[in-house]
C-alpha cells in the first residue's frame, strides 16, 4: 500500500544523488527502480516518457511526478513510488529544475495520501531543502510514507497520537454539517495535528467530508487525539468546543420532535389518499400531475491538460466559486438570517476540502482533463457519503453535487445549463431524487405548481430557494416518492410535510378550496399593492424596494414598490469578479433611473468590507472586519473607488431621474462633511445638478449624534441589520446568535426613536432598509416611531402595505411608545396582535 510504508526496502525505492544526464533520463531511471521493485513492468519507462509528451507532470518548488498513460494501467503490477534525489537538479522545462522526481505507480486510490504529503511538502520550503541534500533515505520514507495525515481512504485504521480524549458523541442526529462545520473551524486553528478515531475509522478533523464520510451517530464512542507541540491544552480547548455544541444540538432536537408531534396544521384530508410523509420545506398547498424528473447525468468531456495549467484552472475555478458562495451567504443572511445561510457556509467549506482537491489533482495525474478529474472526485465522493444510508449525509452529498457543478461551470461554463427541459407545460409537482440549489433557483415558476424530493432537508439551499419563489415544497420524502408514476395526481402540503397521492373527488376540492382561501388573503394584499400606504387616518408612508440591479426593477414596481430605497452598489463589484468601470457605472445607474421612470432611486455608496469582501481589490486581511475599515471608512480611504464612482452617479444624474447618493456606515461629522466636499467637487467639475446625499444610520454613535449628522445630511436610512449587531454587539452572520440579535429588541428601537428625533430637529426624513422594514409588524412599529419611508425586498411590500392601510397612525405611536417601554425582544413581539400579513404562507415573516 502506498499510504503505508513500503513492503520494498526504501534504499530500492530511493537514489540518493542520483546522477542524470537529462529529464527523459530521469523519467527512465525512476520508471527502472519501480520495475526493479516489482512495481511495474519493464517498459511501463516508455510510457512514462510518452505521458510526459503530452502532460507536464512538474508540481512546482523542484518536485516532478512522473507517471504513465491512462490507457497502461495494466502495466502496474501493484502501486508504488521510487524517488530520484537529484542535488545539481535536472531542466524539467526551460526554466523549472527538478531536484526531488517521483516516479508513481498506482491503478487505484491508494496514493491519495501521498499526493496529500506531497502537495503540502512543496509548500514547506525548509523540508525540501532538506530532502534535497540528504544522504538519508529514511528521511524521504518519513516524508512520504510516515503515516501522519489521516485519511479516511486509507485502509488500514489509524493509530491514535500521543494525546488522547474519549467522549460518546451525544448530538441526537449526529455528526451533521453543521456541528461538523464547527469541529473544522476548530481543529484548522487547534494549530496542532489532531484526529478523530470511531472504533478502526479516523479522520482529520480539519477536512469536512473527512469527518461527514465518518459517519457518525448520536452514542458513538470517538477517541480525538493531538501531536506537536502544545497538543494536550490544545486538544482540550477543540474537545470544549465540540462538547459545546451539545446544547444547541439537543435543543434543536427537541424543537425539532416537538413539531414532529404536533398537530398537523392547516389542510387535512377527509378520504383514503394515499400518503407519503417527508418534512415541510415551503409553506402552501398545491395540486398537479407529478412529473419524475430522470437523473440527469452530466456529461463533462475529458479534455486532457498538463498539471500545472490544470492546477491553475482549478485554483481559478475554486477561488472564483468560494467569492459566489460568499455573495450567496451575505445575500441570504441579509434576506433570510445567519441560521439559513450557515448550510451555505458549510458548503463552502467542500471548495477547501483537501481529500476532495487531492483527489483531483490524482485523476489529473491519471492522465484526465481537469473539469473531468473534478467531477469524477466530486461524484466518487459524493457516492461514498450516499452509500452511508444517513439521510442527513446524503443531503451533504446533493450540497456536494451542486457546489460541484458551481465549480465546474467556472471550468467549463458550457456546463452551466439547467437540466428542466422536458417539464410539462401544465403546472406540474416535480418530483426529484433530489435538486441542487442551482436546479431550483432556475425552475420556470409556470410550470411547476408543488416540489417533492425524496432526500435533502428543510434548511437546504433548495428548500430556502423554494421558499423564496413562493412554491409549496415537502422533502426527505423518501423512496417511496420516486416510485410515483409520472402523471399521477398529487397533493403536495408544505406545511404539514406530505403527499397525498391520487385523492379523491372530495378532497381534491377540499384543498381547492384551502388554496384559495389562502390566495384570497394574498390576493386581498396584492389587490392594493399599487395603492399607497396610508393610515386610515391619513398618515403617507412610502413604501420602496432594495433593489441592486436595472432587471430588477420592473418586479419590484410590479409588487407595489413606489420606488428603489437601497440600491447596494457593492454587488456591482462583488458579482462581477472585476472592479466595474466609470463608464459601466455610469450605464447602470442611468439604467436604473430610466427603468424607474422618474421615481425616486437612492444609491448606496459601496459598502465593502466587514461581511462583504471583494477578493479582487485586495483589501489587507482584519481581526474583526466589521469593526474595520468598512463602508465609509474605506470609501475616505480610497479615493480610486470612490471618485469614479461619484463621477458615474452625477454623470447618470445629468440625465434626469429623481438620484439621492447615500454613504454607509458613517460613525462622525467629520466623514460625513469630507464625503460631501468630495460630491460637490465632482459635481462642480462635471456641472452636474445637486443632488440630495444622504447617510445611513447603523452605528450606535451616528445614532445618539443623529442631531448634530442632521444638520449635514439630507435624509436619514437606518440598516437596522447593521445598527442591531452593533447595538446589541452580537455578529449578524453568527448562527449561533441569529435567534438573539432581533431588531425588536427595546434597545434598537430606543436608537431609532433617538434618530428620528434628531433628524426632526432639522426637518429631515427618515427611512429604513434594513429586514425589520420588511416584517408587517416591525413596519407597522416603525411607522409609529415617526419613520416615513419603508424600503425592502420587494416580495414584502404588499403585506408590508396592507398592515400599514389597515391601521391608525395613533394606534401604532401607542404602539411604538409601549415597544419602547418593553423589557426584552418577547414582549415587543406580544405585542403584534396580527392583522393582514401575519397569516399562514404570508410574505415578510423571513425578511
Ligand atoms: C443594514 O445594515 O440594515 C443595511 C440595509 O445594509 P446592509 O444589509 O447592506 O449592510
Ligand atoms: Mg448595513
Amino acid at each position: 500500500m502506498l499510504a503505508d510504508a513500503p513492503t520494498s526496502g526504501v534504499e530500492e525505492l530511493v537514489r540518493i544523488d542520483a546522477r542524470v544526464v537529462n529529464k527523459v533520463d530521469a523519467i527512465r531511471q525512476v520508471g527502472q527502480l519501480l520495475a526493479a521493485a516489482g512495481c511495474v513492468s519493464p517498459d511501463y519507462e516508455d510510457s512514462m516518457v510518452a505521458r510526459e509528451e503530452i502532460a507536464n507532470t512538474f508540481l512546482g518548488a523542484g518536485v516532478a511526478i512522473p507517471h504513465g498513460l491512462g490507457e497502461d494501467k495494466g502495466k502496474v503490477r501493484r502501486d508504488g513510488i521510487a524517488i530520484l534525489q537529484l542535488r545539481d537538479g535536472v531542466e524539467w522545462n526551460p526554466g523549472q529544475r527538478a531536484h526531488i522526481v517521483v516516479g508513481i505507480a498506482a491503478n487505484s486510490d491508494n496514493h491519495i495520501a501521498i499526493l496529500r504529503r506531497l502537495t503540502r511538502l512543496i509548500q514547506d520550503e525548509a523540508r525540501l531543502e532538506d530532502l534535497r541534500t540528504t544522504g538519508n533515505p529514511d528521511d524521504f520514507r518519513r516524508a512520504l510514507w510516515a503515516d501522519e495525515a489521516a485519511a479516511t481512504t486509507a485502509a488500514q485504521p489509524a493509530r491514535d497520537y500521543s494525546q488522547t480524549v474519549s467522549w460518546t458523541l451525544d448530538y441526537p442526529t449526529g455528526l451533521h454539517a453543521r456541528p461538523a462545520s464547527a469541529w473544522v473551524e476548530a481543529a484548522r486553528s487547534s494549530g496542532v495535528r489532531l484526529r478523530v478515531r470511531h472504533g478502526g475509522e479516523s479522520a482529520d478533523p480539519s477536512s469536512l467530508i473527512a469527518l461527514l464520510q465518518m459517519g457518525l451517530r448520536c452514542g458513538d464512542p470517538v477517541t480525538f487525539s493531538a501531536e506537536g507541540a502544545g497538543a494536550r491544552p490544545a486538544l482540550e480547548a477543540f474537545v470544549a468546543r465540540v462538547r459545546s455544541l451539545s446544547g444547541r444540538e439537543k435543543a434543536d432536537a427537541e424543537r425539532a420532535a416537538q413539531k414532529a408531534s404536533a398537530p398537523v396544521q392547516g389542510w387535512k384530508p377527509q378520504g383514503e389518499a394515499r400518503m407519503i410523509a417527508g418534512v415541510a420545506a415551503s409553506p402552501g398547498l398545491a395540486i398537479g400531475t407529478v412529473h419524475v424528473l430522470a437523473a440527469h447525468d452530466l456529461s463533462v468531456p475529458d479534455q486532457p491538460c498538463d498539471l500545472v495549467s490544470g492546477g491553475t484552472a482549478l485554483n481559478t475555478a475554486l477561488t472564483r466559486t468560494r467569492a459566489q458562495m460568499k455573495a450567496l451567504i451575505d445575500d441570504t443572511t441579509r434576506r433570510l438570517g445567519a441560521g439559513d445561510a450557515a448550510i451555505f457556509r458549510a458548503q463552502a467549506e467542500l471548495l477547501d476540502d483537501t481529500d476532495l482537491i487531492t483527489l483531483t489533482c490524482q485523476i489529473m495525474v491519471e492522465g484526465h482533463g481537469v473539469a473531468w478529474a473534478w467531477h469524477e472526485a466530486v461524484s466518487r465522493i459524493a457516492g461514498q457519503l450516499s452509500a452511508l444510508g444517513n439521510p442527513v449525509l446524503a443531503a451533504r452529498a446533493a450540497d456536494l453535487h451542486d457546489v460541484g457543478r458551481r465549480v465546474l461551470a467556472e471550468l467549463d461554463p458550457s456546463l452551466a445549463a439547467g437540466t428542466m427541459a422536458d417539464l410539462p407545460e401544465a403546472p406540474c409537482i416535480l418530483v426529484a431524487a433530489d435538486l441542487s440549489p442551482s436546479e431550483t433557483a432556475t425552475l420556470d415558476t409556470a410550470r411547476v405548481a408543488g416540489i417533492a424530493t425524496a432526500l435533502g432537508g428543510p434548511t437546504s439551499h433548495s428548500a430556502i430557494l423554494a421558499r423564496t419563489l413562493g412554491l409549496p415544497s415537502v422533502v426527505a420524502g423518501g423512496a417511496d416518492l420516486l416510485g410515483v408514476a409520472s402523471g399521477t395526481l398529487a397533493i403536495v402540503d408544505g406545511d404539514g410535510g406530505r403527499v397525498w397521492v391520487d385523492p379523491g373527488e372530495a378532497d381534491l376540492a377540499s384543498a381547492r378550496d384551502w388554496i384559495d382561501r389562502l390566495a384570497a388573503e394574498r390576493v386581498s394584499q396584492e389587490a392594493e399593492r399599487g395603492q399607497p400606504a396610508i393610515t386610515l387616518d391619513g398618515t403617507s408612508i412610502e413604501v420602496a424596494a432594495n433593489v441592486n440591479r436595472p432587471d430588477q426593477v420592473a418586479f419590484a414596481l410590479a409588487q407595489g414598490g413606489e420606488g428603489v430605497g437601497l440600491m447596494r452598489t457593492e454587488f456591482l463589484f462583488l458579482e462581477s469578479g472585476d472592479t466595474p468601470s466609470e463608464d459601466e457605472q455610469a450605464a447602470i445607474y442611468l439604467a436604473m433611473a430610466e427603468a424607474l421612470d422618474a421615481r425616486s432611486l437612492i444609491v448606496r455608496a459601496l459598502d465593502i468590507g466587514g461581511d462583504k469582501q471583494v477578493p479582487h481589490l485586495d483589501l489587507p486581511v482584519e481581526e474583526n472586519p466589521f469593526l474595520g475599515v468598512r463602508g465609509a471608512r474605506l470609501l475616505l480611504r480610497r479615493p480610486d473607488l470612490l471618485d469614479p464612482q461619484l463621477r458615474a452617479l452625477y454623470r447618470a444624474a445629468k440625465q434626469g431621474g429623481a438620484l439621492s447618493i447615500m454613504f454607509p456606515m458613517i460613525t462622525s461629522l467629520e466623514e460625513l462633511v469630507e464625503l460631501r466636499a468630495r460630491c460637490e467637487a465632482i459635481r462642480a467639475e462635471l456641472d452636474a445638478p445637486h443632488v440630495p446625499i444622504g447617510i445611513m444610520i447603523e452605528v450606535p454613535a451616528a445614532a445618539v449624534q443623529a442631531h448634530v449628522l442632521a444638520g449635514h445630511a439630507d435624509f436619514f436610512s437606518i440598516g437596522t441589520n447593521d445598527l442591531t449587531q452593533y447595538v446589541l454587539a452580537m455578529d449578524r452572520q453568527n448562527p449561533e446568535l441569529a435567534a438573539q440579535a432581533q431588531s425588536l429588541h427595546p434597545a434598537v428601537l430606543r436608537m431609532i426613536a433617538m434618530t428620528i428625533e434628531g433628524a426632526k430637529a432639522h426637518g429631515r426624513w427618515v427611512g429604513v432598509c434594513g429586514g425589520i422594514a420588511g416584517d408587517p409588524f416591525g413596519a407597522a412599529l416603525l411607522a409609529g416611531l415617526g419613520v416615513s419611508e419603508l424600503s425592502m425586498t420587494p416580495r414584502d411590500i404588499p403585506a408590508v402595505k396592507a398592515r400599514i392601510r389597515q391601521s391608525r397612525i395613533e394606534d401604532l405611536q401607542a404602539l411604538a411608545r409601549q415597544a419602547l417601554a418593553a423589557r426584552d425582544v418577547a414582549a415587543v413581539r406580544a405585542l403584534d396582535t396580527g392583522g393582514i400579513g401575519q397569516g399562514a404562507g404570508a410574505p415578510g415573516k423571513a425578511a
